[in-house]
């Protein structure tokens, strides 16, 4: 299938609404708007920042033995990168705007993982407010970042803006009214769309890997409870017969990760032609959005998913992990609330009210966030005699 949904793609085009910027500047030379945001994105510092912060399992090993094998938040992003511009390239999409999407995807995430997300989260709702690694990642990119003289932020593309908030989530006007100008009405590009599943088939496969190498996961439990893996691990044992079981396990999980790329493509092409979506503006209001799996594999996907909520996510050491990091987010969160004036100076300044009246809560939270696991690690030891 060369190329089946190329008459969707967003355009290459410097003068189209996709590619606007809020601070207009020149066109580049030779690289085209996509291309270039994906060049600021790597150059952010918030995107180096994704290097400290936990996947999974934390580097320091709190779950079992330190590993420096473990993916960080940073790998796992060049993985969804390399699986998203595979998928876009295939069916003809723009990749360099694919990519751009997935490398920036998880920018806004707070140290610790999904754990410190939900730590954060439950601190600001004392407040009435809440945490969101999306909304985040957009303050992030429109405000924190300061590169140029002119204006904060990285002055991204539309395109890019917009499926930063829109790639996993639907946002209604009435529940975020700041986000009206994104078209919440209307279903984001099939690039930004193909990210949230880019996402789900590189953790999927990534956290069977990084939960075997850690111990917590079961070889003949995952046979006997995963057809999707047992589908190809099987052949893979019988057809190597002498090689190491770390190693048929590596061939059947490449696998099956191939497997699931092919499903999406084959999938997200047959719910294009059933919808009758030819253009962009077809898909930007078809009502649902089109890149999918097929009934089947989305079965599967739920179900191995399911696995690793039950054998990984919810196993006895990495809950410890998760409590050590939301007692980390907690004690800092709220000593700072009690005493703003120990925060860096930048901080203080904003809730001081030199630029503007942002509320303490929201500023701390805007501080955690942005920590990698070390750093906030240090910052509680250092002050743990206040706790
Ligand atoms: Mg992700």
């Amino acid at each position: 299938m060369p190329f089946p949904l190329a008459s969707c793609a967003a355009p290459d085009d410097a003068t189209d609404p996709l590619a606007s910027r809020e601070h207009p500047e020149p066109e580049h030379a030779y690289r085209s708007p996509f291309e270039r945001d994906r060049a600021r994105i790597i150059h952010s510092r918030a995107f180096r920042r994704l290097a400290g912060k936990t996947q999974v399992f934390s580097a320091g090993g709190a779950a079992g033995e330190p590993s420096d094998h473990f993916r960080s938040r940073l790998t796992h992003t060049m993985e969804v990168a390399q699986i998203a511009r595979t998928v876009a390239t295939t069916l003809g999409l723009n990749h360099d705007l694919t990519e751009a999407l997935a490398l920036v995807h998880d920018i806004g995430h707070p140290p610790f993982g999904h754990a410190g997300e939900r730590a954060l989260d439950a601190c600001l709702r004392e407040h009435g407010l809440r945490f969101d690694h999306n909304l985040h990642a957009l303050r992030i990119v429109e405000h924190f970042e300061l590169r140029y003289a002119a204006f904060r932020g990285l002055n991204l593309t539309f395109a890019v803006r917009e499926g930063i908030i829109k790639h996993s989530h639907d946002y209604t006007v009435a529940e975020q009214p700041q986000l009206a100008p994104y078209l919440l009405d209307q279903q984001p590009p099939l690039e930004a769309q193909l990210i949230d599943l880019a996402d789900e088939i590189a953790y999927l496969t990534a956290d069977l890997d990084d939960g075997m190498e850690a111990g917590l996961l079961d070889l003949p439990n995952m046979r006997a409870n995963l057809p999707l893996f047992e589908r190809f691990y099987a052949p893979m044992a019988h057809a190597h017969t002498d090689a190491g079981e770390k190693l048929i396990f590596n061939e059947a999980l490449k696998r099956m990760l191939n497997a699931l790329v092919g499903d999406l493509l084959e999938a997200t092409v047959t719910h294009a032609r059933a919808a009758g979506v030819e253009t962009l503006a077809a898909v930007r209001s078809a009502g649902h959005r089109l890149v999918a799996f097929s009934p089947d594999m989305e079965r599967e996907r739920l179900a191995a998913k399911q696995y690793l909520y039950t054998h990984l996510y919810g196993s006895e050491p990495l809950k410890r992990d998760h409590a050590t990091a939301e007692t980390v987010v907690r004690d800092l969160f709220h000593a700072w609330v009690q005493n703003p004036g120990l925060l860096p100076p930048s901080y203080s300044i904003r809730i001081a009210g030199f630029s503007g009246n942002e509320r303490a809560p929201r500023v701390i939270a805007d501080y955690i966030a942005g920590m990698t696991d070390n750093f906030i690690l240090a910052q509680h030891a250092s002050r743990s005699r206040s706790f």
